[in-house]
């Protein structure tokens, strides 16, 4: 059964042979449930509208049952870890299903928590249905904010006990993307000296992925692609910036090649403005804190040069395409930055004006959506209105000081048609994020068998920046218990 599946097979990925993709086969769970269905995805690619009544797609989503013939695989990654070599890792709980070819090109599904791989170490191959959850809207939410991501088709769950901190309940994730290649793939055969495998799997990146870049040859064509890599990772960094995303777990084998946001574990989309943010409860150091992501991409950029290097030889070439980042990201981010402003063209104090902006909004950790949310309602209100800028004002404590920074934004707006201005902030700046605690009530409920708030968030997550009166408290500030969320690698 599940023709739609094996009529559209492609093996993609795990065409690159044994050395890439191990054989896996993954671990039934009992008395599997729907969790999370995400209609939208399952329509981008032209699944049947019936999948989610099938038991056989339950059964497959969940890796109870395979259609025949099919193999699934676990591939081989390393990486550096919190800033240091931690040698091989690879899928630990994750399993590929392989390709699909589907309106929206090639795609690889992939099963993550279907059980244990080679590669799971002392791990359990298991994720938690609090984990799923998270994953699966906050994929979800990424794309409707338009940020690159891998998407999550649905979850599946399971009442078979997972021991973390405490004792949870297994779920799977159905996780799509036209690739889920890492940095650490190529660390990987780069560290072990096996460079024809190096360079199969940077010829299939090029060739499936970057097919812009294949008429080049040697040298040449690997230098492109950590050229390509770095733009694309660039401009990742700035929409992540723009919209208030920490990664939290930001290893190099977390990284995509494509430049996805790749493995949710401990994110979180910023509440109150503080550039020093950790999400994750495990990076004691704050490695990962919101504001040096962009300086951490460039650091794992550097690995992924490294690792490139017997495929590019000389450095100069290497460092060149690497130092692009440094106009690439800054370029990227003024420009977002602008774009949350409502500002089209560009002026030289434009910078201060952000940096200013986020200063003030740091002192008093002022709500960084609502923030722009209701900057942008003021802007298109100003064309008519005197007091538009007060419920902006009002975030603030130190009023003083959001009243000089809004005296200077509006001799920057100008003669900038206000209504125009303040319609394309509100397609820039979302009204509805994936905050920890709206996440975490969609648990809570999804534990109690009540999966609608799941469903519910799905749907106004893939359209954030859209009003959705029913949903009106999920777009207002967290709630005080908000802050005692604990998230962290454990998942
Ligand atoms: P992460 O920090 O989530 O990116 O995970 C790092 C590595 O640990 C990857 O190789 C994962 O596949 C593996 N891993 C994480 N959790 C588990 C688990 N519960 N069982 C097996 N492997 C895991
Ligand atoms: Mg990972
Ligand atoms: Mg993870």
């Amino acid at each position: 059964s599940l023709p739609w599946l094996n009529a559209s097979f492609d093996t993609g990925f795990a065409s690159l042979g044994v050395e890439f993709a191990t054989p896996t086969e993954p671990t039934p769970l009992p008395a599997a449930h729907w969790v999370g269905c995400n209609e939208a995805l399952r329509a981008e690619l032209g699944l049947p509208p019936d999948v989610w009544q099938q038991q056989e797609a339950l059964d497959l989503f969940t890796g109870n049952a395979l259609p025949a013939a099919r193999t699934t695989y676990a591939s081989v990654y390393s990486g550096h870890q919190f800033g240091q070599w931690a040698g091989q890792l690879g899928d630990g709980r994750a399993l590929n299903l392989g390709a699909i070819q589907t309106p929206a090109g090639l795609q690889e599904l992939q099963l993550k928590g279907a059980g244990p791989t080679p590669y799971s170490r002392r791990g359990d191959g298991r994720a938690v249905l609090r984990s799923s959850i998270r994953e699966f809207l906050a994929s979800e939410a990424m794309h409707g904010l338009g940020i690159p991501t891998t998407r999550a088709l649905c979850v599946t769950g399971s009442p078979a006990h997972v021991r973390r901190e405490e004792v949870e309940t297994a779920a799977v994730v159905t996780r799509v993307a036209p690739s889920f290649v890492r940095f650490g793939h190529f660390e990987h055969f780069a560290s072990n000296g096996q460079i024809d495998e190096l360079r199969a799997l940077a010829d299939h990146v090029v060739i499936a992925h970057f097919p812009a870049l294949q008429d080049k040859q040697g040298a040449e064509r690997y230098t492109a692609l950590l050229h390509e890599v770095t733009q694309r990772t660039a401009a990742l960094m700035a929409q992540w910036q723009a919209v208030g995303f920490c990664h939290g777990v930001m290893n190099t084998d977390n990284m995509s090649v494509l430049g996805l946001t790749l493995d949710y574990g401990p994110f979180q989309y910023l509440d109150g403005f503080d550039a020093n943010h950790i999400c994750n409860h495990s990076d004691h150091q704050g490695r990962y804190a919101y504001a040096r992501q962009p300086q951490i991409a460039y650091w794992n950029l550097f690995c992924l040069g490294q690792a490139l290097m017997p495929l590019i030889d000389e450095q100069a070439p290497a460092l060149a395409a690497l130092e692009s980042y440094k106009q690439a990201f800054p370029e990227a981010m003024d420009q977002r930055m602008r774009s949350k402003l409502g500002l089209t063209d560009t002026h030289e104090g434009d910078r201060a004006l952000v940096e200013d902006l986020l200063k003030a909004m740091q002192q008093d950790r002022v709500d960084y959506t609502v923030f722009w949310r209701r900057l942008s309602v003021a802007v298109r209100e100003s064309a008519h209105s005197a007091h538009a800028f007060e419920p902006v004002r009002d975030l603030f404590l130190l009023r003083e000081v959001f009243d000089a920074w809004c005296t200077r934004y509006l001799e920057r707006l100008g003669q900038t048609p206000r209504q125009a201005a303040g319609d394309t902030m509100l397609r820039t700046n979302p009204k509805y994020i994936l905050r920890n605690h709206l996440g975490e009530l969609a648990i809570r409920q999804a534990k109690a068998g009540n999966f609608a708030m799941v469903q519910d968030l799905l749907q106004v997550l893939h359209a954030p920046f859209d009003e959705h009166p029913t949903y009106e408290a999920w777009a207002s500030l967290a709630p005080e218990w908000a802050s005692s969320i604990e998230i962290s690698c454990s998942s």
